[in-house]
């Protein structure tokens, strides 16, 4: 018997499905929703260290910036009095087309919920992987004219090692305390996914996940861990995860949010 997470929600429908009212926008790290004329826009909202309110809207979508001594009522507040020019903006970006992924010196992938900018290196020798981040850097041991193929393959090998490593540690520090032993970690590529957990302790979790904020990859190792002794999503299921994750709920509703199209 296998338990399975599903990438948007247990029964497996997308978001949209289930909320009746698809975000008409939606950041690919977005942690809020509002609603502003009657769009639902899921945005990005982060403190930060400066004097005022700041929105900006990219080909990505809307991204809020807050001090943090300003309440969060306040700044959606302010982001609501702004309605007009955050959509005007969405709506001119949305008539762009959106530009894919270019694979070379300079662009931008995900870890651990930042953005790590690629930096190509033919003079390092980098143990193992072929890679090695350095702050927000991830410098890779490729000439610059590597093409675009080896270097997303020699970028992917260096996400799936980090993958394996930090999911290894977090299930070690969350069995415990869901009071279960696992056995095998598969690292999965399936498309529809997150994870999965078998009777026999093996469990498999996406190795996009650690593109994703740590908090995110968190609920994922935990969920599965709790199948481990609840094979199922029933009430004594949900109550075990919040037992070790108080918080579950708001990290589920994030993790619905990412779809893996917009992983590069
Ligand atoms: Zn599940």
């Amino acid at each position: 018997m296998a338990a399975q997470l599903a990438l948007f929600d247990d029964a497996g429908h997308a978001p949209a499905a289930r909320a009746g009212r698809p975000a008409a926008w939606r950041h690919p790290r977005a942690n809020r929703e509002c609603c502003l004329e009657n769009a639902v826009v899921a945005y990005e909202f982060r403190r930060a260290r400066r004097r005022t309110i700041g929105l900006v809207v990219n080909a990505q979508g809307l991204s809020v910036r807050a001090p943090a001594w300003v309440p969060e009522a306040e700044v959606l507040r302010f982001l609501l009095s702004k309605s007009a020019w955050v959509l005007d903006k969405l709506r001119q970006q949305a008539s762009r087309p959106a530009p894919a992924m270019v694979w070379r010196d300079g662009a931008v992938v995900d870890f651990l919920g930042q953005p790590l900018t690629l930096s190509l290196d033919p003079s390092h020798r980098f143990e193992g992987a072929g890679a090695a981040q350095v702050g927000q850097r991830l410098c890779v041991a490729l000439p610059q004219d590597c093409g675009a193929e080896r270097l997303r393959e020699a970028v992917h090998a260096w996400l799936q090692a980090q993958a394996q490593a930090w999911f290894v540690r977090r299930l070690d520090h969350f069995a415990p305390q869901v009071g279960v032993r696992w056995s095998r970690l598969r690292l999965s590529r399936a498309t529809t996914r997150w994870g999965s957990a078998k009777a026999d302790g093996s469990i498999a979790l996406h190795w996009r996940l650690i593109q994703l904020a740590p908090d995110l990859i968190d609920y994922v190792v935990v969920h599965e861990l709790c199948h481990l002794r609840e094979m199922n999503h029933g009430p004594a299921f949900w109550r075990l995860v919040e037992q070790v994750l108080p918080d579950q709920a708001q990290r589920r509703q994030a993790l619905r949010r990412v779809t893996l199209l917009t992983l590069t």
